[in-house]
């Protein structure tokens, strides 16, 4: 639980407003106040220098400036890369990760933070270190929004003034967010606020396994946020094992979801791939992808395999990657092969956590500050 304190990432405003009422001071205080909270120089109460002195120290006693109790962080990619474990109040621990793309061409430079929607995952999946280590809670809306405000805020201070548009959010941390979707659904929309981070619903993607009905919500409720679709595998038989959930959302149903997304939104779609050598990279599963992808807006995305600690399996070689992306696009599929960010500080879902179980992370903390 987040405590008894209600976070201030996620009190309303009319909420916020009633608080100050209550205690004789100005509503108008409850925007000064969630504009302080979410300035990138901000790292606690005290430092709203536009609240007088009392009211910065009764916030401090109403409210959590954060529900992350401490923070490890690790660099890696040469400071591209940074992928943070949090710790909750309750001893929860949850990671997120920072992933800058330099400019390159005419793109500018675009950064993208990867967040998790639940302590741990429910799923199972055989090839996912979150799905390894089981289930532990759901996330409130204020812990999801807060783990962007960890790298927003100092000594990070890495996404801008929020006003920029130049990063991206994707729920491709911990977790299964549409087995979360109410609070993954409210953290959406304090994301969107524009007194608060104001990042639009088309820089936010979420991430699926293939909950049918959290999907079909999306369409109704946030039609604008981006749906990404943790394929794997085409048949049945295989994705059974890959994504236990398949047996009770099938292949056919979770990709008529997508289909239903894509023409009510008229939104891409993407389908995710992690590519496992020997297992899903057959002749036989890249034309099965091809005959679900072909005829609507979706896209692929190849992700090689980051083998987890002690996995049976091992990531498709880069030739290998090629010869089942060339089978998808010449037959029309547009196809992406992404690159793993991370692999040296174990950035794939739920590795570094596993590493720093049982360590506390005040004594392992030495956070690198990237130049
Ligand atoms: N539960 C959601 C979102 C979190 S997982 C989902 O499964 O979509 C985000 C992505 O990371 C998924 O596509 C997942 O399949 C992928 N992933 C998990 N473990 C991985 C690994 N070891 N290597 C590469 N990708 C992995
Ligand atoms: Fe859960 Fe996604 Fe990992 Fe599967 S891949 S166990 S759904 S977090």
């Amino acid at each position: 639980m987040a405590g008894p304190r209600p976070a201030i990432s996620e009190i309303p405003h009319p909420a916020l407003a009633a608080w100050l009422t209550a205690r004789g001071e100005p509503a108008f205080r409850a925007g000064q106040i969630l504009a302080g909270a979410h300035r990138p120089t901000s790292a606690s109460f005290d430092d709203l220098s536009d609240l007088p002195m009392s009211l910065r120290g009764a916030l401090a006693d109403a409210f959590e400036f954060s529900t992350i109790a401490d923070t490890h962080v690790i660099s890696g990619d040469r400071g591209l890369t940074a992928k943070a474990v949090h710790e909750l109040a309750d001893g929860q621990r949850i990671e997120s990760v920072l992933m800058r793309y330099p400019a390159r061409g005419r793109s500018s430079e675009r950064t993208t933070i990867c967040i998790s929607s639940q302590a741990g995952c429910a799923v199972n999946c055989p090839f996912c270190a979150t799905g390894q280590a089981g289930f532990g809670r759901q996330l409130t809306p204020g812990e999801i929004v807060d783990q962007v405000l960890h790298w927003h805020r100092p000594p990070w201070s890495a996404l801008g003034d929020g006003s920029t548009g130049h990063y991206n959010i994707v729920f491709m941390g911990m977790g299964e967010p549409l087995n979360n979707a109410d609070r993954v659904f409210a953290a959406v929309r304090l994301l969107n606020d524009p007194e608060r981070l104001g990042i639009g619903a088309r820089h936010i993607t979420v991430s699926t396994s293939g909950v049918v009905p959290g999907m079909d919500r999306m369409i109704d409720e946030l039609p604008q946020v981006n749906l990404a679709i943790s394929l794997h595998a085409t048949t049945d038989a295989l994705r059974d094992e890959l994504v236990p959930i398949n047996r009770k959302w099938p292949v056919r149903e979770v990709v008529a979801a997508g289909r239903r997304f894509a023409a009510r939104t008229g939104r891409r779609v993407s389908l995710e791939y992690v590519m496992i050598d020997g297992v899903n990279d057959t002749d036989e599963q890249a034309l099965g992808l091809a005959a679900h992808a072909l005829g609507w807006l979706s896209h692929v995305n190849l992700i090689p395999l980051n083998p987890t600690p002690g996995s049976r399996w091992s990531g498709t070689p880069a030739a290998g990657i090629a010869r089942f992306g060339a089978l998808l696009r010449d037959r029309g599929i547009g196809v992406t092969v992404r690159d793993t960010r991370g692999r040296d500080i174990d950035a794939a879902c739920g590795q570094l956590h596993a590493q720093l179980a049982g360590r506390s992370l005040r004594e392992l903390r030495a956070v690198e500050v990237p130049a």
